[in-house]
């Protein structure tokens, strides 16, 4: 019973501490049971996704540890970075490593000696030093923490020798001090590795479920694809994106095509002096330019939180690959997409680096069937989020309800006289040409290699004349990802057709075509956001730290939702601890309250829905209104979902999201006005047939109107 008390008061302790230093109010999913071990001396490991907020895991436990917490990285640009973050936040920490001068390292350690920082973070090969060794042995070290915890197992994707220093280390201290380690990407036997190399009981796990609820996963194929990029980063141009590309070539051809677009875009690849790349990462970084054009060596130790979409212009080698390089979206929690521009073709790229590489057959072929399920992935018709999960052994989770096959509603188009049209042209130009030169015989091209092939005889040229060479380039691109036609490896490919096809021109299978993907906007815009953006900004140049790091989005976000007017309603924003709140909360509040003041916000604010919600959060922390709450009290002041999405700058489709999760929760909700009179029978009988298990059944016996949100709807009010 003792003991119970203890444990809730530590933990009653570490809220606190996460509140006043960093400005959340409770502990994300697993935080809270990684911190209790820790405290309870338990050397532990945690697996939680990217952006799961892993660091929080040994810092709030360095603040209340008697020693020092020495954290162990392998990525040293991004100590800097997580230095600057905690001094930030009125927390001492400092670095060691290359970086720095000897002036400075002595400087530092003499620092560490006297007892003045919280936590140390350090490079793995610093423990070669048997100086630091002594000195860490003189001082008391409460706490080790390992950052990539799977560096140190020979079976992860990032084995690092001088991880395997870590155990001298904790072998050489006295007493022991506390050891967590912590990872995003631990297969069972790199997780055993970990395990048996630290000697962490397997009961001191802490696996957190990998999924992402703020990522929106979308494939886009048989489109145009830079098209699609234009129109996107137009839509969102004040966001902040990466733009993965397989390639080096690439890479500068998309860079120098957007450049000239007149975008705000920078380029990463290995091929670059490093010089150039740093400064390029750096403008990233600091929001000096809002895109980046990159190969996958672009990433690892970026720590940037607001990046908004990432797009993948060429299929990743493997579903690994995939969720590392999409999990940079949305670090911050805001909304986020993860966009792959799929073109089955482009596999032969990875097949080809995989028949290149250096592998032995037996990883080759390993290889090889990983590269399929990521070619799945981009044919699936099924949940993303799902396929993902599934993927990484998570077989029981619900279909997301958000991502681009969930929310899919496009119509569907009969298209199988334009399929035979393009089909039998190829088959009779004998599957030896590339799609240019089909296209040019379809629509009745004057070339003349047309003539000297004497494919002007031929029954099919120009019989597409009446649309432009675009517009059948993209259907041969949408037949090509449907899988009627396959292009030959090498740069130029020879289109030919598979057996599919031979179906289609024989009349046996009919192909459909739904409308194209629209490049929509992630998130609404919101014009006090946008001045706060700019302040932090300004705020961030003259500390020379990156804008994330004074404020997340997702505070900005929420200081343009709630208003805030005074400081105890500033402290109540998430993200905003006490430390920030002396630095930036009378510059924040000042735009704030100018910016009500000019829209005559102020008088309104009894009917805003602010009001009630700070009120209500200044009363109690722990009452701080939850997301899907603030949007539950708009639904009962009268707003329909339309107008929430737009007040709270969110999509339709997350606002419908909050109301099932009250719905779950138990909260009132009138559901029958979200279901026309008209479709309840006709979804209780899909309901019937198709059973509740998984919704797509359901959707697919109903007409396409009818929406995933109804048929939840229904499913409320009903079950
Ligand atoms: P990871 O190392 O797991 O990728 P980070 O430690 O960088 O993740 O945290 C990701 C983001 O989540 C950061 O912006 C961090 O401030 C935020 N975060 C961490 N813990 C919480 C929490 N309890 N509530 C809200 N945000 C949090």
């Amino acid at each position: 019973m003792i003991k119970e008390e203890r444990r809730s008061n530590v933990l009653a302790k570490a809220n606190n501490l996460l509140h006043e230093y960093f400005g959340f109010d409770h502990f994300r999913k697993g935080q809270d049971k990684i911190i209790q071990k820790v405290l309870q001396n338990k050397d532990a490991l945690g697996i939680m996704p990217t952006g799961g907020g892993k660091s929080v895991c040994y810092q709030i436990p360095a603040l209340m540890l008697q020693g020092i917490t020495i954290v162990i990285s392998p990525l040293i640009s991004l100590m800097k970075d997580q230095v600057d973050a905690l001094h930030q936040a009125g927390i001492s920490a400092t670095f060691l490593n290359s970086t720095i001068t000897v002036a400075e390292m002595h400087e530092r350690l003499n620092n560490i000696m006297n007892k003045q920082y919280n936590l140390v973070y350090i490079a793995p090969e610093r423990l070669e030093s048997p100086d630091f060794l002594e000195l860490l042995n003189r001082i008391e070290v409460s706490l080790i923490a390992i950052d990539e915890a799977h560096c140190i197992s020979q079976w992860g994707h990032d084995f690092r020798p001088s991880y395997l220093l870590i155990k001298r280390l904790i072998n050489k201290l006295y007493p022991k001090p506390t050891v967590l380690a912590l990872t995003a990407t631990a297969t069972p036997q790199v997780k055993n590795d970990i395990c048996d190399l630290l000697h962490i009981d397997e009961q001191n796990t802490v696996l957190t479920g990998f999924g992402r609820e703020n990522l929106r996963f979308k494939v886009v194929k048989g489109q145009n694809r830079d098209l699609f990029l234009t129109e996107y980063i137009q839509k969102n141009s004040n966001q902040a994106g990466i733009i993965y590309a397989a390639t080096r070539k690439e890479v500068e051809r998309l860079h120098h095509y957007l450049y000239k677009k007149g975008f705000r875009v920078g380029k990463y690849h290995a091929g670059m002096a490093e010089r150039e790349r740093d400064h390029y990462q750096e403008q990233f970084l600091y929001d000096d330019i809002n895109i980046m054009v990159a190969t996958s060596a672009f990433g690892m130790g970026i720590n940037k939180s607001n990046v908004r979409y990432v797009i993948h212009y060429h299929i990743p080698r493997n579903m690994e690959s995939y969720y590392q390089e999409a999990g940079r979206a949305g670090r911050d929690g805001e909304e986020s997409e993860c966009i792959l521009l799929f073109a089955p073709q482009d596999a032969h790229i990875q097949t080809f680096l995989i028949d290149q590489s250096e592998m032995d057959e037996q990883r080759k072929e390993h290889e090889y069937a990983k590269l399929r399920k990521m070619v799945a992935y981009g044919h699936t018709e099924s949940c993303f989020q799902q396929y993902i999960l599934h993927y990484f052994g998570e077989p029981h989770v619900q279909e997301c309800g958000t991502c681009g096959n969930c929310t899919d509603d496009r119509e569907q188009v009969d298209v199988t006289v334009e399929a035979q049209m393009v089909l039998s042209c190829i088959k009779r130009m004998n599957e030896r040409f590339g799609k240019t030169f089909i296209t040019k015989v379809l629509t009745g091209s004057a070339d003349k290699k047309i003539k000297s092939f004497r494919f002007d005889q031929l029954s099919t040229y120009g019989i597409m004349k009446n649309k432009t060479q675009k517009e059948v380039n993209e259907f041969i691109d949408f037949l090509t990802a449907e899988g009627y036609l396959r292009p030959s490896d090498g740069a130029y490919p020879v289109l030919m057709l598979t057996s599919q096809a031979v179906s289609v021109l024989r009349g046996e299978e009919q192909v459909f075509r739904k409308e194209k993907v629209r490049a929509a906007k992630i998130a609404a815009d919101n014009a006090l956001f946008e001045v706060l953006r700019s302040l932090r900004k300004e705020i961030a140049e003259s500390e020379r730290v990156p804008p994330y790091i004074i404020f997340s989005d997702q505070t900005l976000r929420e200081m343009s939702t709630f208003l805030p007017r005074t400081e105890a309603e500033l402290l109540q924003i998430k993200g905003v601890g006490q430390r920030k709140l002396t630095s930036y909360g009378a510059a924040f509040l000042n735009e704030i309250t100018a910016y009500c003041k000019e829209n005559g916000i102020q008088e309104n604010r009894t009917v805003n829905q602010t009001e009630d919600m700070t009120a209500k959060a200044v009363s109690s922390r722990s009452n701080k209104v939850k997301s899907h709450h603030i949007t539950y009290q708009l639904l009962i002041a009268g707003r329909t979902i339309e107008q929430i999405a737009a007040e709270r700058a969110l999509t339709e489709r997350t606002v419908e999201g909050h109301l099932i999760k009250c719905g779950e929760e138990g909260m009132e909700i009138d559901w029958d006005s979200f279901v026309p009179k008209k479709y309840v029978s006709l979804i209780k009988d899909a309901i019937q047939q198709a059973g509740t298990e998984r919704l797509t059944p359901i959707k697919e016996l109903l007409p396409a109107e009818v929406s995933f949100f109804m048929i939840k709807a229904y499913l409320q009010k009903n079950q």
